[in-house]
């Protein structure tokens, strides 16, 4: 069954699978569930065999095989199923519109297009069986736009050696994110947390009789502001990534003018370069603050509600090399570069995986109020993944 790859991704794009990022929403737009029942009639289609993970209610991985020569290896296509939400778009998002060479719509560019080459690839595989081609796996992850949950747990079971869908190791994992088809081989990770400062309520007029948050919340953004400017840069400087970064990105407290507030949160945003552990990053960030503020018991740290390392080039060397050229072939830009934001990579790496992110759109155009990709980058996208996708790998065991 040959798939139609602009068809396809207008079909992704009417089903909505929103992340909640945290928030306590609910509708039935939010989360993943519709997409997967997709994946899964796709799968069926196609007559692949596949396999659900449940990672939290409604949201659920799904993974497909297409079996190939069992000497050949195994190559992981792997594509998240949720996007950001949608206030604030200047377009319709769930009513796809193709004009202009582009595909518009929430999730075009980030990551339904990439997924979308993806399965046409996929489908093609299945079509035509080429000999010597490796397994092909088609892997849809659940919430990777708020913390990788999803390629976490996946990641998780294919390490333990008992997940059906992936008995072994793969030999390569493509992550689909969009590179403009270049190879990502490194990228930040993050940790963010919440911080809170407690006080002591009071009517205005008699703001001696109370203590106030902000004044005490002051003090940790200095604080911040300090870490940010003198201790962050000393933290070393990756070649492709650059150096730590750290931010605060919200700030909430107060109930009116006339009431000295006893509460104060902010929100805190510290990316981590490949090499660095987030947790110990946020634990280090937690300690600056505790040594400029005197150890104030009352500034009280939440633990990280995500922490995600970097991924660096190394285990992926080979992978992006074989991959780069692949995309030269096929007018994309095959370079290897790095990148500042996070992606799912990282969870497959440490579990022993080379894992790339190479995906058509560009990452100006994801989480935007008019998203679109390019038509000819999906068509790029496509014939690369099946290429790739066709290409045994050295009769050597899957790495340990
Ligand atoms: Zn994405």
């Amino acid at each position: 069954m040959p798939l139609d790859v602009v068809q396809l991704l207008s079909d992704l794009v009417r089903i909505p699978s929103v992340n909640p990022m945290g928030r306590d929403v609910s509708g039935a737009e939010y989360m993943e569930y519709a997409m997967t029942e997709k994946l899964a009639a796709v799968f069926q289609e196609m007559g692949l065999p596949y396999f659900m993970q449940e990672v939290a209610p409604l949201r659920t991985n799904i993974v497909a095989r297409l079996e190939g020569d069992p000497a050949a290896g195994v190559t992981v296509f792997e594509a998240h199923q949720d996007t950001v939400p949608v206030e604030g778009m200047t377009i319709s998002p769930w009513e796809p519109e193709t004009r202009a060479g582009r595909v518009y719509g929430r999730g075009a560019c980030d990551i339904k297009g990439g997924m979308a080459c993806m399965l046409t690839a996929l489908a093609r595989l299945a079509e035509e069986r080429p000999a010597g081609m490796p397994t092909v796996v088609m892997a849809c992850t659940v919430n990777e736009e708020y913390g990788y949950a999803g390629a976490t747990a996946m990641a998780r079971g294919w390490a333990s050696g008992d997940a059906p869908a992936m008995p072994a190791l793969p030999n390569a994992v493509i992550v689909a994110e969009p590179t403009l088809l270049d190879v990502v081989v490194a990228h930040k990770g993050v940790a963010r947390w919440c911080c809170h400062t407690q006080g002591k309520a009071a009517h205005s007029s008699m703001p001696h009789l109370g203590d106030n948050a902000f004044y005490r919340m002051a003090r940790v953004l200095a604080a911040i502001e300090r870490y940010a400017k003198d201790v962050a840069p000393t933290l070393g400087d990756h070649p492709l990534v650059g150096g730590p970064t750290l931010s605060v990105g919200v700030i909430q407290g107060g109930i009116s003018v006339n009431t000295v507030p006893d509460q104060c949160t902010i929100e805190i945003d510290r990316r981590v370069i490949p090499g660095e552990d987030a947790r110990q990053a946020y634990q280090q960030v937690v300690d600056f603050i505790a040594q400029e503020t005197a150890g104030d018991p009352l500034v009280i740290h939440d633990p990280p509600y995500i922490a995600s390392n970097g991924l660096d080039i190394g285990r992926n060397a080979d992978l992006a090399s074989r991959l780069g050229e692949v995309a030269r072939a096929q007018g994309g830009g095959g370079r290897n570069i790095g990148v500042p934001y996070g992606t799912d990579a990282p969870a497959f790496d440490e579990i022993g995986a080379p894992t790339v992110v190479f995906g058509p759109g560009s990452i100006d155009q994801a989480h935007t109020c008019d998203e679109w990709v390019e038509i000819d980058q999906l068509h790029k996208a496509t014939e690369i993944y099946y290429q790739f996708g066709k290409m045994g790998w050295p009769s050597s065991p899957a790495p340990a």
